[in-house]
């Protein structure tokens, strides 16, 4: 037996008793006197003990770094103990000890706080885990694996798997493809998502589907996006848009209650145009408020030519921050002209505590001017209005942004709060101005409001989807929507996406056809599982740290070198 205990279990109850244990040197203190060595495994540091009497002093002397040890003696209080250890009222005092593995010096220190960079990191990622922090946080992505799998065989969903290798399904990104060498010349895509499958499951009569999977998008990448990652994939027959909202809500609840004690609260649902109105954005941070306030009828009119001519001047209020210095200020113009933000420039009205009114437009306002500004937008004395204009769209974006840089600059955007809700009410199509035709905003089979039934042929931009988004936090948890699920209405959708008749039956014969042997209404969702874990555990959107092989941001495995040449037959054999 290599151990009888783990380096994370031993308590004071242990002391006297003779323990053996096994894992890593994560550090060698020779104090002349004695030597002290922290032994580490996935559960834990245990602090060994060895007195320059002992004979073992100077083979413990030897070990290095990572070193792979067993060790057997008797455990015992500490005289001066760790609180900051779980086990650091004890210590081990070594009666034997084997070397089972030597191991080179490491690249950089295997503790939380590192000294190695990302790639050399992402490189030995296998030294990398070996952190307690990510250590940890692949043990937590388990634990909300469990609890969804908890939650969703309670309500009768059955995990299905689907293929790997597939024909391209379009859901807005680009395809993986893999070479066939039966079928020279032709591919396989890998699934961006099991989207048809999940579909053809619910025409199979499944009812109620899921799978913890991994999608594939040949993306730009980002830090919070992989090429490939998992989704929680949900599918279910026989439902309304209030059904999956109602099952989904309470998944996302189950899943807080279970991995962090977290009771939330009932979701808000706040439609997409309310949320670009008031928030900026489809994916609001709702952990504070500063909405976004039209201020285009208030400050019209005084010869302020930029506001006058602008389509949109919106305005927000930064509550407590009227005493911003002129290098505050201008600090936060510079950063709203900065290319990704794109404004022209901000203007400012201080409202002062002692009821004075101040701007950085004086001379077409007055102070009476700027006090009806001031009341339009709800500001108290000794808060700061900070005001864009310019085109709509751009405008709405770049004021969110603004918001969500003020909330966190204020310190709003606390890390212990969580604020989900649902965004519902989005467009169907929206308009490629490049290929001048219409996208799906979600995907092609997302169906429509049958209110909006007349404005399909008439006016489908103004179409609203059956579809709806969780987030939390200002992040996008889960997409879904209920589907379309008669050919009709599919050819319908892919001829409002400009693919013919022949297009539409090369590509998506499959599932039209599948249509047309009694498919039931059906709707579903997805969560991004890596993203979710992060949220959940962190409150942070950076999936990496949630996912054991990563890759880095130019979609390289810096671990295996990949993507790599390959070999010149394996070449031949696939026709390339
Ligand atoms: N397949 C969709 C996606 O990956 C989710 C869904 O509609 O269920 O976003």
């Amino acid at each position: 037996m290599y151990r009888t205990h783990t380096c994370g279990e031993l308590r004071k109850e242990h002391s006297g008793k003779i323990i053996t244990l096994a894992g890593w040197v994560q550090g060698v203190r020779d104090l002349g006197n004695l030597i002290f060595i922290d032994l580490r495994d996935r559960y834990g540091i245990t602090q060994l003990f060895f007195d320059k009497s002992s004979p073992l002093a100077e083979s413990a002397k030897q070990l290095g770094r990572e070193y792979v040890i067993q060790v057997t003696g008797t455990i015992r209080e500490r005289s001066s103990k760790n609180a900051q250890l779980e086990t650091g009222d004890i210590e081990m005092l070594v009666g034997q000890l084997t070397v089972l593995n030597e191991s080179k010096t490491p690249p950089f220190t295997i503790e939380d706080e590192t000294d190695g960079g990302d790639d050399l990191r992402m490189k030995y990622r296998y030294l990398d885990l070996r952190r307690g922090i990510n250590n940890k946080n692949l043990l937590h992505r388990h634990r909300v694996a469990q609890a969804v799998r908890e939650y969703m065989d309670g309500q009768g969903f059955a995990d299905v798997e689907t293929p790997f290798l597939i024909k391209s399904t379009p859901e807005g990104a680009r395809d993986f493809v893999v070479p066939s060498r039966l079928n020279q010349g032709q591919f396989y895509a890998l699934p961006q998502s099991p989207q048809t499958f999940k579909q053809l499951l619910m025409v199979a009569g499944f009812d109620k589907y899921y799978q913890i999977t991994r999608c594939f998008r040949d993306e730009d990448l980002r830090a919070d996006r992989q090429p490939e990652f998992t989704q929680i994939d949900c599918e279910m027959a026989f439902v309304e848009q209030e059904d999956v909202l109602q099952m989904f809500e309470g998944m996302v609840k189950h899943v807080f209650k279970k991995v962090r004690g977290i009771e939330l609260e009932d979701f808000p649902r706040m439609s997409y145009a309310d949320c670009l109105k008031y928030y900026g954005n489809d994916k609001p941070d709702l952990r504070f408020g500063m909405k976004l306030i039209d201020v285009k009828e208030v400050v019209s009119g005084k010869n302020f030519k930029v506001f006058d001519d602008a389509e949109a001047v919106i305005a927000i209020v930064a509550e407590g921050c009227c005493d911003y210095t002129r290098k505050q200020t201008d600090e936060l113009t510079e950063w709203v002209k900065r290319p990704q933000i794109g404004a022209g420039g901000l203007v400012f009205i201080k409202c002062g505590v002692d009821g004075s009114y101040k701007s950085s437009v004086d001379k077409f306002y007055s102070a009476d001017d700027l006090k009806k500004i001031a009341e339009h937008c709800k500001a108290k004395a000794g808060d700061l209005i900070l005001i864009l204009s310019g085109v709509l769209i751009k405008t709405r974006k770049a004021a969110g942004e603004l918001r969500l840089e003020m909330g966190a600059r204020l310190g709003l955007r606390k890390v212990e709060d969580y604020k989900p809700l649902w965004v519902l009410d989005f467009p169907l199509l929206e308009w490629d101005e490049e290929d001048k035709r219409f996208n799906a905003m979600h995907h092609p089979f997302t169906s429509w409001k049958k209110e909006d039934n007349e404005l399909i042929n008439t006016n489908p931009g103004a179409v609203r989807a059956n579809a709806y988004d969780v987030v939390i936090n200002g992040v996008e948890l889960s997409s879904g929507s209920i589907r379309i699920h008669n050919r009709a209405q599919q050819e319908k959708m892919f001829s409002l996406l400009g693919l013919t008749d022949e297009e539409a039956q090369y590509k998506f014969g499959f599932i039209l056809n599948a249509f047309e042997y009694g498919a039931p209404p059906h709707g579903g969702i997805a969560f991004g599982f890596d993203r979710f874990c992060s949220i959940v555990i962190s409150n942070l959107d950076y999936i990496r740290d949630f996912i054991a092989f990563p890759k880095n941001n130019s979609g390289r495995d810096m671990m295996l070198d990949a993507p790599s040449d390959i070999d010149a037959r394996l070449k031949k054999e696939l026709g390339l």
